[in-house]
């Protein structure tokens, strides 16, 4: 069983050079990337905007139907025009057809730790819905880096403890300190999503490699807080499955990042996940 807990369905023609796609194709691009590498469910992540390229929360539920090979996890809209209304986010989340929130800071020119996020932390708490934060490397230009630092989970993880908080991209580049954030806070997990662009290189891949084993060595006992997930459509999901398997899990380890972990916090039905591929 393998679920991958980090796909995007935005076009992403201008970081690629891919053509633009309308979301309908981009889903069934996810369905078949999923069949080909042998990943039984996916959690689709929305964006902090909404464009030609950038599906709304509400489009993308409309199109997956709530498909059991998919989660919906929401993006905040949090300093655009349009704004998420949270009071329209909490119904989708009463209603059990969002199962998260995504953050998406330095991005939307706020900090992890910014002080008007209580609102959106106090949901996530009174419904048991995860948090997942990008943290780390803004592959913006635009996007102000400091503002999605992993240290400034810590401050969040501290003054929510009733919030499971989800560092994406394990804080690239700074493992040491997602290292240290997941050791000292039960309630923070991390994804090893997006650590390439596209597949990856041999050198890059060895030292993504060190830099996880390190981190893993630091904060003890992975399985109980990491998750597999790839940043699909902006990493191939092949070689990223070869990654996790390269990381030298042990079984037990393996079996939690690659979907128990992520069933639990999601609160995927696997049950419904119709003829899992063994692996
Ligand atoms: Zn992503």
């Amino acid at each position: 069983m393998l679920i991958d807990c980090h796909v995007h369905l935005n076009a992403y023609h201008t970081v690629n050079g891919d053509r633009r796609r309308p979301t309908e194709e981009n889903v069934d691009r996810l369905w078949d990337a999923m069949a080909a590498n042998g990943v039984d469910h996916a959690v689709v992540l929305t964006s902090y905007k909404v464009d030609v390229d950038r599906p709304s929360v509400e489009r993308v539920l409309e199109i997956l139907a709530e498909d059991p090979r998919t989660t919906v996890v929401e993006g905040l809209r949090w300093r655009g025009d349009a704004r998420t209304d949270l009071f329209h986010m909490e119904e989708r989340i009463r209603d059990g057809v969002v199962k998260g929130i995504k953050l998406y800071p330095g991005y939307d020119k706020y900090a992890i730790n910014d002080p008007s996020l209580e609102a959106v932390f106090r949901l996530a708490a009174k419904h048991d819905v995860p948090v997942m934060i990008h943290c780390g490397d803004t592959y913006a230009k635009g996007a102000k880096v400091r503002q999605a630092h992993p240290l400034l989970v810590d401050d969040v993880a501290v003054d929510y403890p009733d919030v499971r908080f989800v560092i994406c991209h394990l804080g690239n580049p700074w493992f040491v300190d997602t290292a240290e954030v997941l050791y000292k806070n039960d309630n923070v997990y991390a994804d090893i999503s997006g650590l390439t662009l596209g597949d990856f290189d041999y050198e890059f891949e060895r030292y993504v490699i060190m830099r996880v084993k390190d981190l893993i060595s630091y904060m003890g006992t992975p399985g109980k807080q990491l998750m597999y997930g790839s940043d699909w459509p902006l990493v191939e999901m092949g070689p990223y499955v070869k990654f996790l398997e390269g990381l030298g899990f042990s079984e037990g380890e393996r079996e939690h990042i690659a979907w128990k972990t992520a069933a639990e916090i999601f609160k995927i039905d696997v049950s419904r996940l119709e003829s899992p591929t063994p692996h």
